[in-house]
């Protein structure tokens, strides 16, 4: 039978009232079931959304410090639950056991960086135009904070929302992918051994057209966090943004890779391979464009094409596999779909282009690493996101053409350029119109003190990881004492 897994909700661990569930499989080998889990709806939602506002009052009164031991205290069981969660997480998600490894130190990190932020969360202290006048400004918690997560980092991007939620003095509701939703209980749990209140943090397990949307709607709820697709990103903005909630977008991306004609090649060619093939393609920073300065062009296709058709497909579990399944059945749908529109658009398919469906592989979502060249910018394999295993080359004469094909597509997530230049290296940092730019490295290995985080329809603004991940789940609270003992008017006595 298959495990049942439950909602948290008001401090219990419970079925939704609707009393339906749905199935979680491995994406690897569909005849292994995961779990059932409760499917929600809007009254599980209101009660996980009034039993977080009861727990505001003291958890917000709970010093920072004290919030931040907590944080440590889950770090540290991750630390000793490691690698059963990595084995669960490619069970439920599919990608490699190394890069689950990888997801869950990620959360580890940031447990131990949200456990430093408790005894920092700084104001500022400034000076008053005004004698015997003292003040300055303190961060403050806001609310009960709506998460809302995608499935393809099932721990990191939960632990990027949630523990400086919680570090800043929220309560949360949390409602992870329904395709991942295993770990996301796992890690709750881990959050309550940890000594998280309990109604502090609720789990609303379901879809997001129903769990998703009540969350994003409901009148209680101050904040909001939400990575997922731009399509729906776009939904949840206009919905919050009628109801005046802060809202925090993390989308999608069409990240590229230039390689000039100064680069060291066999450093780009493990950069590219890592980037586009690494979670078999499904990172909001995956490199799904690889940008050639001509004078290297077709060598270095060859070379992609000869290491990419050397990755081994398989269950994530076994260490010799380099690329697991992709998530589910539509999301290969899609990736084939795609395929044949570049076909049709005239680019050239020198590698893959098929479900992979030998042997072992035919119980699973897998698709073989696909390469096209000859790829105009404009296409719509060149514009458009796939998610998948999927690299169009572009091939370009100079620098600036190679910048201007990075930026002319409405994403701008993370960019990457190979390079010896330092000059060049300074004109991608100015030039690029991305939030992440690396150089001499892969579009993918975010660090989880740095900000994170894209510009245009990747996201609206705001960062996650970083300092400015507090800044988004705390308020500025500005304050004055004057000790003159007379009134003093601003502006007026002064002058
Ligand atoms: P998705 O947008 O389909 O779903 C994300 C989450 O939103 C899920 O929990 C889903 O149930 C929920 N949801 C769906 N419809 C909703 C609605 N109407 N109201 C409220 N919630 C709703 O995305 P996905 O397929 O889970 O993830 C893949 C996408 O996420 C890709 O576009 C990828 O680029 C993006 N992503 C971005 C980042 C980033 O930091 N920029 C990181 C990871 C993934």
């Amino acid at each position: 039978m298959a495990k049942k897994f439950q909602n948290f909700i008001a401090g219990e661990w419970c079925d939704s009232v609707s009393g339906d569930r749905f199935e979680n499989r491995n994406p690897a080998n569909w005849d292994e079931v995961i779990g059932t889990f409760p499917k929600s709806t809007k009254e599980d939602v209101d009660k996980a959304v009034s039993a977080a506002r009861k727990a505001y009052e003291s958890w917000r009164k709970t010093p920072a410090p004290v919030r931040g031991e907590i944080m440590k205290k889950a770090g540290d069981i991750m630390v000793e639950r490691k690698e059963e969660i990595a084995q669960l997480m490619t069970r439920e998600m599919g990608k490699v056991i190394d890069e689950t490894r990888g997801d869950v130190q990620e959360g580890i990190d940031t447990a131990y960086y949200a456990f430093g932020e408790g005894r920092r969360l700084f104001g500022k202290a400034v000076p008053s135009e005004l004698p015997n006048k003292t003040q300055w400004t303190r961060r403050r918690s806001i609310g009960v904070a709506g998460l809302i997560t995608p499935w393809n980092f099932p721990m990191a991007i939960p632990t990027w929302k949630t523990f400086p939620a919680l570090l800043s003095g929220n309560t949360v509701v949390f409602k992870p992918a329904s395709d991942t939703p295993a770990t996301a209980t796992l890690f709750v749990e881990i959050l309550l051994k940890a000594g998280v209140p309990p109604a502090v943090i609720n789990l609303v397990h379901g879809g997001g057209g129903t769990v998703g949307t009540a969350i994003v709607e409901h009148d209680d709820i101050d904040l909001i966090s939400f990575t997922g697709s731009s399509e729906v990103g776009r939904i949840i903005n206009g919905k919050a943004g009628g109801g005046l909630k802060r809202v925090s977008l993390e989308m999608g991306g069409k990240n590229a890779q230039i390689v000039m004609d100064d680069a060291n090649l066999e450093l780009a060619l493990d950069g590219v391979l890592w980037g586009a093939f690494g979670t078999t393609g499904q990172r909001c920073t995956a490199t799904s464009r690889l940008i050639l300065h001509e004078d290297i062009h077709d060598e270095f296709v060859d070379l992609v094409v000869r290491e990419a058709k050397e990755l081994k497909l398989g269950d994530g579990l076994d260490e010799t596999v380099d690329v697991g399944p992709v998530i589910n059945e539509g999301a290969r749908e899609k990736i084939h779909k795609y395929v044949e529109i570049g076909q049709d658009e005239g680019a050239n398919m020198v590698l893959g282009g098929e479900i992979a469906d030998e042997g072992d592989l035919a119980n699973g979502w897998f698709y073989k690493p696909t390469i096209f060249t000859d790829v105009e910018p404009g296409m719509r394999i060149e514009q458009e996101e796939i998610f998948g295993p999927v690299l169009s080359v572009i091939k370009v004469s100079s620098l600036e053409e190679a910048i201007d094909v990075l930026n002319d597509v409405e994403y701008g997530l993370s960019s990457s350029i190979y390079t010896q230049d330092v000059n060049a290296a300074f004109q991608a940092f100015d030039d690029i119109d991305c939030g992440i730019t690396y150089v001499n490295g892969p579009t993918i290995g975010a660090e989880c003190h740095m900000s994170f985080g894209g510009t245009k329809s990747t996201g609206n603004g705001h960062r996650e990881g970083g300092w400015e991940v507090y800044e988004f789940y705390t308020d500025a609270q500005t304050c004055y004492v004057d000790h003159s003992g007379t009134l003093q008017r601003a502006q007026i006595d002064n002058r």
